[in-house]
């Protein structure tokens, strides 16, 4: 990850005007429904007819997401169990083309010199790359519940500020829906949230993130530099100075193959000093690692082939080849310069800066067996896929009690929320709550498609999903309040 100059898109003022209004209805709709009395309501058809007769467009009126949920949330270090209800929207309410049209995405394509603001890959032709919500728009989740919360930053849905352009593994597998905020998300004043993940507009990520140039893997930079601080009295600065020079001073690293590349003594100091360390706001660096998947196989194997490709180029600038002269300016630009070089090497260049750092600190010519060693961590690179599901799922699905089945166990009736099937609503009149789907475990659960008691077809909700994707037929079924899902699901506690 690196810094990213934000660039205001400019922008057909008619759209912004569009946008601007649609926040505005969408802000009044939440106001209006966010009544402590709708407990355990949905809106019926009747009450949706009206909200368009009070103006507010059909296609947003449609696609209001109303959950109760059963929410763990952190109250003086203790997590608490309680009923939240949330108002909110599914990802449909939201208009692509006002944030995700030509002139936004050439905006971010350009500032982000085409790379993915998240893991620097450069996003190939054979991608379109994803105009990514920083803060999410509909709903967000964070590292304890599975649960989406809503209403999220809707209002910042059409905000370029909160765009940034990403690879579709990173948007879509890892980051998702996530984001973590110290202290508890304020949805109504984002600006004063301590937020888990950079923000690489406002930030420069390698205060938190930097990589280690004997595996290709990024490392907590801030909770290391924290370790030496606390134990050495070392500056940020020296810890730089250090690591480059002894990268096996770099704690808890090991190669493809397991070979630990960190100094044992290190390792062991390490991890004692961490058993003692409970400041979560050092741990912004490794929940980033994390969250976004940065030491995923697929991008070790590609940051280890940048590597050797990157002592190459060393090894030009040290030689006496007609390359000399260029390849010496090009690093010493990208040490300069990383912000502007992006755009002749865009990939990975945090890590390149880490690279040549390290090497220029050997201050030995370049040599071969760097490029062995490379040649043997490529050989050995695990390139199976990593096992996250990289299905976007879809956040319209929900599950719908009504009031007299809160104490059904093991069954839930699936239905489907949107504004082409009309089967949202309560059209016996009854109280009804919906729940959301844990997506991370309740794929493989049995959705049963019933007649009366009659049993018409069985599958998983994931094939379900998959076919509904081709087959608009599908939402009919929802209409007649008949598919259930079996599945450990206890007893709803009013
Ligand atoms: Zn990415």
């Amino acid at each position: 990850m690196m810094q990213i100059p934000y660039v205001t898109p400019e922008q057909d003022p008619t759209v912004l005007e569009q946008a601007d209004q649609l926040v505005q209805k969408m802000r009044d709709l939440v106001n209006l429904l966010s009544h402590p009395s709708r407990k355990y309501r949905l809106l019926t058809v009747d009450d949706r007819q009206k909200l368009v007769h009070l103006n507010y467009p059909t296609a947003l009126v449609n696609n209001v997401a109303f959950f109760t949920e059963r929410v763990r949330q952190e109250q003086d270090g203790k997590f608490v169990e309680s009923d939240q209800q949330m108002v909110g929207f599914t990802s449909a309410a939201f208009r692509t083309e006002l944030y995700a049209n030509e002139t936004i995405k050439s905006t971010l394509v350009k500032s982000h010199c085409g790379r993915c603001a998240y893991c620097e890959t450069l996003i190939q032709q054979s991608e379109y790359g994803d105009v990514e919500h920083f803060r999410p728009k509909a709903g967000y989740s964070n590292a304890w519940s599975n649960n989406l919360f809503r209403p999220a930053y809707y209002q910042l849905a059409y905000d370029p500020r909160n765009l940034f352009y990403s690879c579709s593994i990173c948007n879509q597998a890892y980051k998702k829906n996530y984001f973590e905020v110290i202290g508890g998300n304020q949805i109504n004043a984002p600006e004063t949230e301590q937020a888990i993940l950079i923000n690489p507009y406002l930030e420069d990520p390698r205060r938190y993130i930097r990589f280690n140039p004997l595996n290709g893997r990024a490392y907590p930079f801030d909770l290391v530099a924290a370790f030496y601080s606390q134990t050495k009295g070392w500056t940020i600065e020296r810890t730089s100075q250090e690591l480059w020079t002894k990268p096996r001073m770099i704690p808890g690293q090991s190669n493809s193959i397991t070979v630990a590349t960190s100094d044992y003594q290190v390792d062991q100091d390490f991890q004692m000093w961490l058993q003692g360390t409970k400041d979560i706001s050092l741990r912004r660096g490794s929940s980033n690692i994390n969250v976004l998947g940065l030491n995923r196989p697929a991008l070790i194997k590609s940051r280890v082939g940048h590597l050797r490709h990157m002592r190459g180029l060393l090894w030009a600038s040290q030689g006496q080849g007609p390359d000399k002269g260029a390849a010496n300016q090009f690093l010493q630009g990208l040490l300069e310069n990383p912000i502007s070089q992006n755009a002749i090497t865009p990939q990975y260049t945090s890590l390149s800066i880490d690279a040549i750092q390290t090497w220029n600190a050997e201050g030995i010519p370049g040599d071969f067996a760097w490029i062995e060693s490379y040649d043997r961590m490529l050989e050995q690179c695990n390139e199976e896929p990593s096992a996250v599901e990289t299905e976007a799922y879809n956040d319209a699905f929900c599950y719908m009690l009504f009031e007299h089945e809160l104490q059904l166990a093991g069954r839930r009736r699936l239905v489907y929320i949107s504004d082409s099937d009309k089967v949202y609503g309560n059209p016996m009149g009854r109280r009804a709550i919906s729940l959301a789907i844990d997506w991370s475990s309740e794929q493989d659960n049995s959705v049963l498609m019933m007649q009366g008691q009659k049993l018409m077809r069985s599958m998983t909700i994931r094939e379900l999903l998959d076919e509904a994707r081709h087959n608009p037929q599908i939402y009919r079924q929802f209409q007649r309040y008949e598919i259930w899902v079996t599945g450990n699901f206890p007893p709803f506690k009013s």
